[in-house]
């Protein structure tokens, strides 16, 4: 179900946060003309570098307290001023969704890294991928039990080996061999996703929480690359074994510089089959729509009609960024080149597009 249209508020809310950063601008960013935020539906927001999320679901004003809401808040905000801070730098987009995402794997607010959700077993089993949309060089991982940040991990796949996707007991094994911290499962554990796991129990297998929690990254840099990275311990209470949209190229995380960059957050065998990232990088290429178009087209027409919900971040090659959901809400937050940084949690802070 669609979240009410309204006109995107930074204002309006005691919500959407706009915290500035030091003031000091991206080098090519700094270049383009200075425009306000879109304030339409369906227009995205313009002149963003970077943006992140920490899942799609419902997040109704009221159903957290405002210490919850800060700690929320707050880590989008690490996160962001993370990747931000290394944009700024002159570093590359790949870095800056690396490390962000390292922050929201960090949190145990999120679901990713520590506070991943239980499979079936009571286990983590983490899923994550990474691409480079200058080459399209891309790492990945799934069902890993034993790393920390598997965002790095998927990282060092791209980079140190041949190949693009590990899973399982080889890519815990690759880990160790590149001399990735051990990591004991005990470390993953929060007692919030433990009662989700015994509430779970007594439904049926795979259902999504209120608010997946999964987490991802996109960034546009100073030499007009991008890149994209998501990060997630997949469905509570899902199949051991089981593995989601988030570490499958062109599925769950999707980076050409020809196109955009894009992080997707839903029910994940379907953004596998409507091959989600990829499809929507397609429409903009092929049929030439705009991030906006292609996005929600994806997110709130075809994902809908193969009978589920979700939603992505995506930004385009000129600071354009999506953030449609057919949830009630999705988790996101953005910098613009400037600096400020606006985080939304509430269904009602990011229009459905
Ligand atoms: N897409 C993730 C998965 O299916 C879950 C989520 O984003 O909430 O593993």
């Amino acid at each position: 179900m669609s979240s009410p249209k309204r006109p995107f508020l930074i204002c309006a809310g005691l919500a959407a946060l706009v915290v500035g950063l030091s003031g000091s601008q991206l080098p090519a960013a700094a270049a383009l003309p200075a425009r306000a935020p879109a304030t339409a539906p369906g227009s995205g927001v313009r002149d963003v570098v970077f943006a992140v999320h920490g899942g799609a679901g419902s997040l109704p004003r009221g159903s957290i307290t405002p210490e919850q809401e800060k700690a929320y808040r707050d880590g989008l905000t690490k996160a962001l001023r993370t990747g931000y801070g290394l944009l700024k730098d002159g570093k590359p987009a790949l870095d800056a969704v690396e490390k962000a995402v390292n922050v929201l794997e960090d949190d145990p607010l999120f679901n990713a890294g520590k506070g991943a959700v239980f499979n079936t077993d009571a286990e983590q089993e983490l899923d994550a991928s990474i691409m480079n949309g200058r080459d399209q060089r891309s790492g990945a991982v799934a069902g890993v039990h034993h790393t920390k940040n598997p965002i790095s991990l998927a990282r060092l796949v791209m980079e140190k080996s041949p190949h693009v996707f590990l899973a399982g007991k080889g890519a815990d094994e690759f880990a160790l061999r590149n001399g990735v911290p051990y990591t004991t499962q005990d470390y993953f554990w929060t007692q919030r996703r433990w009662d989700q796991l015994m509430a779970a129990k007594g439904q049926a297998k795979g259902n999504p929480s209120e608010v997946g929690g999964t987490v991802g990254a996109i960034a546009l840099d100073g030499s007009r690359d991008m890149a994209a990275a998501t990060s997630t311990g997949g469905l509570t209470n899902k199949e051991v074994g089981r593995v989601g949209d988030s570490p499958v190229i062109g599925a769950g995380t999707y980076a050409n510089n020809r196109t955009l960059a894009i992080s997707c957050t839903g029910t994940g065998e379907v953004f596998i089959r409507g091959v989600a990232a990829h499809d929507v990088s397609a429409l903009m290429e092929y049929a030439h729509l705009p991030v906006t178009k292609a996005a929600a087209t994806v997110v709130n027409q075809k994902i809908t009609a193969l009978g589920a919900t979700g939603g992505v971040i995506a930004l385009d090659g000129r600071g354009t960024l999506a953030t449609p959901h057919s949830t009630k809400g999705i988790i996101n937050g953005y910098v613009t080149k400037d600096g400020g940084i606006v985080t939304r949690l509430y269904d009602d802070e990011t229009p459905a597009e």
